[in-house]
């Protein structure tokens, strides 16, 4: 306890939202396991709320962003040494989730998807650690997809997908023969541009049983992962590639670490510029066919984006619910002042949106044997990203108001999760991109896209606004919408896909989202939406108990 101040006393400030249990005091996200197949186990993710919501872990959050990693391009006497030091808190969480599977659990032993709900468990394990510590994440993220591009080489996949799947986080610079664990990251982005990447300019040439690889990477995130998959020119066209950081006789591998990149947020980890000096690759299926393998893996890594945000933006509203249940003002809780009532339920309702799609999205993943399942990932995937990537950075500032200057300072996790949230748009496909990427997958599958477009329809069938939404939506597709409208089309889509999620999970507040988001659309600041006082009530209680 420390001595009270001599000339004041220290009142009316919210305790810290600490040691609290994830799961058990998030309804909506309790409800989407449920309508989603994984309602029985809540135990289990229960102990995983309460590691992460402990004191202890958001200390170690706080810890690993305010002690950035650090590049270490030589050691004293001269040599490269082209590695990155880390706080040992960004360690801890690594060593944490790797322990408890965010990296690898959907995927079995031989490389094969495991067996449904498994997506679904790890949606709600990755959604819950990005709360608390989002940069670690990153890493976490690639390693677990990179089993699917790794797929079109199976001799490769089987080598290397003991270590990618074991619970042991190993961060020592060793081959990774000799390593309990390795982490897989990626390498597409080139300086001339990282939307294209059929310009990269990096050469491939065959040598011995791999390649070397000549060029940059402009960004390459977690760059002591122990390899990464990299798209390079080879003589047959532009082809993915796995890059180990030691080559096969035990050597380092020539990747020169520039610098690291000076980043808004997401300061935990480290994305660096790197040159490959004829660095030795193994090629991960046919040459020519290099986005057509690693799009393999970005369709998770896109998931995962949604997920991402959708934890920030629960970490904010939780904090901010939190903070005016304990502030008063005008000798009155803020949480029972009715203006922020409404801000806080609008941001509820959003939330409710967000957590109800992304879960339902993890589950289409768990069914890749369903056709219309796989078809629901393929085309709604990109959707998602949009909508909830994009909805963070607003919801996250209006959040942030909430706690008033408490909100803006460094100690408190508002800052970083804001400065954190535009990430998960800009990489793995911009906001733009995305847009184009749903265009394109209904273009190519008209029929799957009609049926998903039928089925959004039915699951939302009698709810405000959403048969007039379905309408628009198939009208604009079968028109071949233009790219200068797809924005709006695609939103439209996530929004109805939310309400159609909602209807299953959380059908009272489905109707809610219905009318004040599909219906009409939603003001541009929040605390707009026409709700009645019983729906605030509901809403807050929902997702944070009081
Ligand atoms: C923190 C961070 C970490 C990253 N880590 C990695 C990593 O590990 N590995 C990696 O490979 N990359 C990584 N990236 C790079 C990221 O994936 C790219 O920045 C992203 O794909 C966009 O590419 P670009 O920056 O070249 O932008 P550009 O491709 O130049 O695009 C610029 C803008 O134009 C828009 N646009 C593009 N095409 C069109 C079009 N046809 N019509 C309309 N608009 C369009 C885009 O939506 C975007 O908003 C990281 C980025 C960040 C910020």
């Amino acid at each position: 306890m420390t001595a009270a101040f001599e000339t004041h006393e220290v009142l009316n400030q919210s305790p810290p939202f600490e040691e609290v249990d994830l799961f058990a005091l998030d309804r909506p996200l309790q409800d989407a396991l449920a309508a989603n197949g994984a309602g029985s186990a809540a135990a289990a993710l229960s102990a995983f709320g309460q590691r992460y919501g402990s004191a202890e872990m958001l200390e170690e959050a706080r810890r690993a962003n305010e002690n950035p990693p650090r590049l270490a391009s030589f050691d004293r006497k001269g040599f490269r040494r082209d590695t990155v030091e880390f706080h040992p808190a960004y360690h801890r969480f690594m060593g944490e989730s790797i322990a408890a599977g965010v990296h690898a659990s959907p995927w079995r032993a031989d490389g094969g998807r495991a067996a449904a709900p498994a997506e679904v468990l790890r949606a709600a394990r990755f959604y819950m650690a990005n709360q608390v510590e989002a940069g670690h994440c990153c890493p976490i993220t690639m390693t677990r997809a990179s089993v699917a591009a790794l797929a079109a080489q199976p001799s490769l996949r089987d080598r290397f997908i003991g270590k990618i799947l074991s619970r042991s986080y190993d961060p020592s610079f060793r081959p990774a023969a000799e390593k309990a664990g390795i982490t897989i990251g990626m390498g597409m982005t080139e300086k001339q541009g990282g939307t294209d990447v059929r310009a990269n300019t990096t050469r491939a040439e065959p040598a011995g049983e791999g390649y070397l690889i000549t060029g940059h990477k402009w960004f390459l995130s977690a760059p002591m992962c122990d390899a990464f998959l990299v798209l390079a020119q080879a003589p047959g066209g532009l082809t993915c590639f796995l890059l180990p950081r030691f080559r096969p006789d035990g050597s380092v591998n020539a990747l020169r670490l520039q610098r690291l990149k000076d980043k808004l947020g997401n300061r935990s980890n480290a994305s660096a510029e790197v040159e490959f000096a004829q660095a030795f690759a193994w090629r991960v299926g046919e040459e020519g066919r290099g986005v057509r393998t690693i799009i393999e893996m970005v369709q998770f890594t896109r998931l995962d984006c949604a997920l991402g945000s959708a934890g920030l933006m629960r970490m904010a509203l939780a904090q901010a619910l939190h903070h005016a249940r304990h502030r008063s003002v005008f000798q009155r809780r803020l949480a029972d002042q009715p203006m922020m009532r409404s801000v806080l339920a609008d941001l509820a309702l959003e939330m409710e949106g967000a957590v109800a799609l992304v879960m339902r999205l993890a589950r289409a993943f768990d069914h890749p044997e369903d056709p219309a399942e796989a078809a629901r990932a393929r085309l709604l995937t990109p959707a998602v990203k949009y909508w909830v990537c994009k909805t963070a950075p607003a919801f996250i500032y209006e959040a942030m108001e909430c706690l008033g200057g408490n909100g803006y300072v460094e100690e408190a996790p508002l800052a970083r999760l804001y400065r954190e949230a535009p990430v998960n748009a800009i990489w793995e496909g911009s906001g733009n991109v995305m847009c184009l990427d749903v265009l394109r997958a209904l273009a190519r599958e008209g029929e799957a896209g009609r049926d998903l477009i039928e089925t959004l329809a039915r699951a939302t069938a009698g709810l405000p606004g959403a048969a007039q939404a379905a309408t628009f939506i198939a009208k604009a597709f079968s028109a071949r919408e233009t790219e200068q409208h797809a924005r709006r089309v695609v939103e439209q889509l996530a929004l109805l896909a939310a309400a159609a999620a909602l209807a299953e999970s959380a059908p009272a507040v489905g109707e809610i989202f219905a009318r004040l988001r599909v219906s009409e659309p939603r003001g541009a600041t929040y605390g707009t939406a026409a709700l009645e006082a019983t729906d605030v009530t509901m809403l807050l209680e929902r997702v944070l108990p009081g």
